[in-house]
């Protein structure tokens, strides 16, 4: 492996739901799973269902970095197969409340009735803590900040050998947070933004916690970033709909995310 390597690979960028069937091909239909490598560490944004599917070998132990914990963020934790690997340690970092214990939040969901097992019941070693940046992975710095989505949310930088991803899903744009992000994501190489509505959508869906495509670039152009990558799309957003939005914006630089897809920064 390049020891210097800084790449994205999209799992998942379906929001809301996990979606199948020959119209979501290109785009894919599974829930929101980003695995960055970092030179030889790697770190997995959300634990969507793509997560089911995601690599279980690393050299360094793998972090899964929970940015809420909507289901649709969550869908692939159970099932992901390294969770049973003996002797395989995974560390998960969940945003939880300053008094909340971590294991026991995340373990509400991941116990019965909702799941037939508990982390004590699965053979790998799961190391569950509370994310609190910011957060050293090998060489990589990752920082957050709070977003605008109901129930809250963090946004995440991740710096390593003078690049920068920023990671900005289930947000909902409002003043005040939109010239923090701007901030935030300043110069970044690469800008993964909540473009799950069209500027009418959006219109009907006020307060869901979800943004548009616009308000993406303008934020990607205030911060000067180079690159923004449309993420959490909608169930109902089939390939065609996609494609024809992508095209309609039309600049090089600017892309809905496709599910099993690389980007090198
Ligand atoms: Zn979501
Ligand atoms: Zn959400």
């Amino acid at each position: 492996m390049d020891k210097k390597v800084f790449k994205l690979t999209i799992l998942g960028a379906r929001g809301s739901m996990s979606v199948c069937g020959r119209e979501f091909d290109t785009y894919g239909g599974d829930t929101s799973c980003y695995m960055v490598q970092v030179g030889d560490e790697c770190i997995f944004l959300d634990a969507g269902s793509g997560l089911v599917g995601a690599p279980v070998d690393f050299e360094k132990i793998p972090v899964i970095l929970l940015s809420h914990l909507h289901l649709d963020h969550l869908l692939g934790l159970g099932m992901y197969p390294r969770l049973t690997m003996k002797g395989q340690k995974t560390e998960i970092y969940v945003p939880v409340k300053k008094e909340a214990d971590a294991r026991e939040v995340l373990g509400r969901l991941y116990a019965p009735p909702f799941w037939p097992l508990s982390f004590a019941d699965y053979a790998g070693d799961i190391s569950v803590k509370k994310l609190d940046f910011p957060i050293l992975i090998g060489e990589a710095v990752v920082d957050g900040i709070e977003g605008n989505h109901p129930g809250g949310n963090v946004a995440v930088r991740i710096r390593y050998g003078g690049k920068s991803l920023v990671y900005i899903s289930d947000y909902e744009h409002e003043e005040v947070t939109f010239s923090r992000l701007i901030d935030f994501a300043k110069g970044a190489e690469l800008i993964m933004y909540d473009g799950q509505y069209s500027d009418e959508e959006y219109e009907k869906r006020i307060g869901f916690g979800h943004s548009t495509p616009g308000k993406g670039i303008e934020l990607m152009e205030k911060a000067e970033g180079k690159r923004l990558l449309l993420i959490h799309h909608d169930p109902l957003h089939t390939d065609e709909i996609l494609k024809k939005r992508e095209k309609k914006i039309g600049r090089s630089n600017v892309s809905y995310a496709r599910a099993g897809s690389e980007i090198v920064l």
